[in-house]
């Protein structure tokens, strides 16, 4: 059997966002830009799937949604872009952000520390969360901009944007948070939670790979960081991606629909293999459960390595994670759970298990059991830990 526990890392793409995408690759391939029919013929799906990413996140019609190639396009767009629009030879000069962004968060704003911008990276505490008042604290008149992720991809911490969003809006800042890994899990309502900037990408919801957004609130202009043709108004020029434009439309409406089945059953069985695992002495779990996306699991085994139970696990055919799998190829800890864990003990022992609405319960039941066994066994040979 083979298990695939690391939804937070990519999903498979949904078969029905397949079969919507089949046709633009070798029946409808014009360029929807084109003045010929088979370029036009394809303009009312590419319509049909932006209108279905409104509907995903509740955007207001006057409200941008730009296509991009990635969550990590969009994110390095709206803080370079508030670099050229707010910092660059004007008043303001720093951001707020936190220790536990992904990557291409942090990477963005290294790259603008190098060039002069003052970025406070807020700590997290135990549970991985930060609250709206530590934000509030550090804003200043120099502050050009907040980028504080919805839910984190590790721990599953779903933070409070409403609260810091509205203290953004008080305090004349702008707002952006990675929507990424709340697509799908929570629900998602730009409007209704005030944010200025949104990322999402696509191959996190069951959409395929190379395709995300940029949501950006009526009102607000960024600087493009891709300059060419007129596509997407001129705002992100390069030729569209039909295809993963009808593929994200597609995921996107699932995703929506999904909500409900993803708070209940996946859920169930995400708190039934906790449960379990919670049951072994000497584990813990990073956060309270409700305060987190349904579908993760930051648990960490004491006395055992991640790695190692990592290959312990892949070798029954259960996929999990240490980490980013951006940072699982060295064998450095991840900053973001060096980041929550109070001692180095969880940056070394934590193991990330992610379900998607693909998880079914006998996957689950094998992975319990393939959990504990791996769990005593390397216990069982652990110079650290004391059977
Ligand atoms: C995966 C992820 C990203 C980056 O998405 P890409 O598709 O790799 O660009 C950004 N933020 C979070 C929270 C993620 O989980």
């Amino acid at each position: 059997m083979r298990v695939y526990l690391d939804n937070n890392a990519t999903t498979i793409v949904d078969p029905i966002v397949k079969d919507a995408m089949e046709p633009f690759h070798s029946q409808m391939y014009g360029n929807p830009n084109s003045l010929h029919s088979f370029g036009m013929e394809v303009r009312p799906y590419l319509k049909q799937a932006v209108d279905k990413l409104y509907d995903g996140i509740n955007a207001r019609d006057k409200d941008d949604i730009i296509v991009t190639s990635c969550a990590t396009e969009s994110i390095n767009w709206v803080i370079k872009g508030i670099y050229f629009d707010k910092i660059l030879n004007k008043d303001k000069n720093h951001i707020i952000t936190t220790e536990v962004e992904h990557p291409a968060v942090i990477a963005a704003c290294k790259f603008l520390e190098s060039l002069g911008v003052k970025v406070t990276y807020l700590p997290v505490n135990q549970d991985g969360f930060v609250d709206a008042s530590t934000v509030e604290n550090f804003i200043s008149d120099e502050t050009a901009l907040v980028s504080i992720m919805w839910a984190n991809n590790e721990t599953g911490a779903i933070f409070p944007i409403k609260e810091i969003a509205q203290i953004c809006r008080d305090r004349g800042v702008l707002f952006h948070t990675d929507g990424v890994q709340a697509i799908g899990k929570i629900p998602v309502d730009v409007v209704d939670m005030g944010v200025d900037f949104m990322t999402f990408s696509a191959h996190k919801f069951h959409g395929p790979k190379g395709v995300g957004g940029l949501y950006i609130r009526d009102g607000l202009e960024l600087t493009s960081l891709f300059h060419g043709g007129e596509h997407m108004g001129g705002k992100r020029s390069g030729t569209l991606n039909v295809t993963g434009i009808i593929g994200m439309g597609e995921a996107m409406r699932l995703a929506k629909e999904s909500l409900n089945y993803e708070g209940t059953e996946i859920r169930r069985l995400r708190d039934k293999l906790e449960d379990t695992i919670l049951e072994l002495p000497d584990t813990f779990v990073v956060g309270q459960r409700d305060k987190r996306t349904p579908n993760t699991i930051l648990v960490s085994v004491k006395g055992v390595e991640g790695e190692a139970m990592l290959w312990d696990l892949n070798k029954a055919g259960v996929a999990a994670s240490t980490g980013s799998a951006c940072a699982s190829e060295d064998l450095e800890a991840n900053p973001i759970i060096i980041a929550i864990g109070s001692d180095s003990e969880l940056a070394h022992t934590a193991i990330r298990l992610s379900l998607s609405r693909f998880t079914t319960e006998e996957e689950i039941d094998y992975t319990i059991k393939i959990f504990k066994d791996s769990c005593l066994r390397l216990r069982d040979i652990s110079s650290s830990y004391a059977n």
